[in-house]
């Protein structure tokens, strides 16, 4: 009887919860015949890059950290007045190993009636990981054009590169100034003959990048420290070039110290500003102007702009007796 009664329910499909289980079973074995993918399959990798810019407010300026992009630093080759084991170390504490990604950062300022962008990344110098900051300018909200100085700490590759573009002027209205001691020294043949063979291309490429702009009349190196926007003063700050210069730049009391490659890897160098690099055209007058500036940035409580902390690479110092700490800025989605 109950048979029957089965029998006559597969026949007509009137028992609910039996149907639903046929059209379950019907379904799932359609998709598997078919291949078509479970609801809950994982998503494929975007495989896109993070975001490249990031803008701060200091006092009535507009501050945009810009990435030009991450490299695999080599610290383990280039540090000088270190071992291996105490960069290991160093970089353990922070939760970091080898190999070490790098950030190449540039700062754009918004003064309000002039548009400045320090440093320029490296351009096509370095290859394909870097040479973003024209597509993160752009992301920003502002384009080439309309960069009215560009100011350099100094001629190395990843910080002069952005300059030009494909061999042309990248910032077609802009005036490049950099400190006279840098402009002199990288251009000039008998310091090249003099150099460590390792950074004869850097000579080469500082040549080629300020050429366009020294014939268009737009090259505008300066000697000593003074104001060249209102707003931003030039900071002598020797040693790791000859003309190495940090940027001040300064609205309604709140002060931002650009200071290019005062730090190269912060985890080891915070910790040991003796640390130097082997790029560093004078070890002992990087080791003091390094001190100085930490110094300085931690006492006064400076905003500090850094090329080689991570992106965005904007926060403070603090000292922390014989070391000191990097405080990274706090995110603000619209500052
Ligand atoms: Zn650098």
């Amino acid at each position: 009887m109950n048979l029957n009664g089965k029998e006559h329910h597969w026949r007509t499909g009137r028992d609910p919860l039996f149907r639903s289980w046929c059209l379950y079973l019907c379904v799932t074995l359609a998709a598997a015949l078919l291949g078509a993918p479970a609801a809950d399959a994982a998503a494929p990798r975007a495989h896109a890059p993070n975001p490249g810019y990031y803008r701060m407010m200091l006092g009535d300026f507009e501050v945009v950290a810009l990435s030009d992009g991450t490299h695999p630093f080599p610290v383990e080759s280039v540090m000088a007045g270190t071992s291996p084991e105490a960069v290991a170390h160093a970089l353990a504490a922070d939760d970091l190993k080898l190999p070490l990604q790098g950030s190449i950062n540039a700062f754009l300022v918004n003064t309000g009636t002039r548009l400045v962008l320090i440093d320029t990344g490296a351009g096509a110098l370095y290859g394909a990981c870097c040479g973003q900051l024209l597509a993160n300018l752009r992301a920003a909200g502002y384009a080439p054009g309309q960069v009215d100085e560009i100011l350099l700490t100094h001629l190395h590759k990843d910080h002069v590169g952005g300059v030009l573009r494909a061999g042309n002027i990248a910032f077609p209205n802009a005036v490049l100034r950099v400190a006279r001691a840098d402009a002199d020294y990288w251009r000039d043949p008998a310091s090249r003959a003099r150099a460590p063979e390792f950074l004869r291309s850097f000579f080469d490429s500082a040549s080629a990048m300020l050429a366009p702009y020294a014939e268009a009349g737009r090259l505008r190196p300066f000697a000593l420290d003074t104001e060249l926007v209102p707003g931003i003063r030039t900071l002598s700050a020797p040693g790791h070039t000859p003309g190495h210069t940090a940027y001040l730049v300064e609205s309604r009391g709140q002060r931002l110290l650009v200071w290019g490659d005062i730090v190269h890897v912060a985890p080891v160098q915070l910790r040991d500003p003796q640390v130097t690099l082997k790029y560093d055209s004078s070890a002992g007058a990087a080791q003091r102007t390094r001190r100085a500036l930490l110094a300085r940035a931690a006492q006064e409580h400076l905003w500090v702009g850094a090329a080689h902390i991570a992106f965005p690479g904007l926060g403070h110092i603090r000292q922390d007796g014989a070391a000191y700490r990097w405080i990274p800025a706090n995110y603000e989605t619209m500052p």
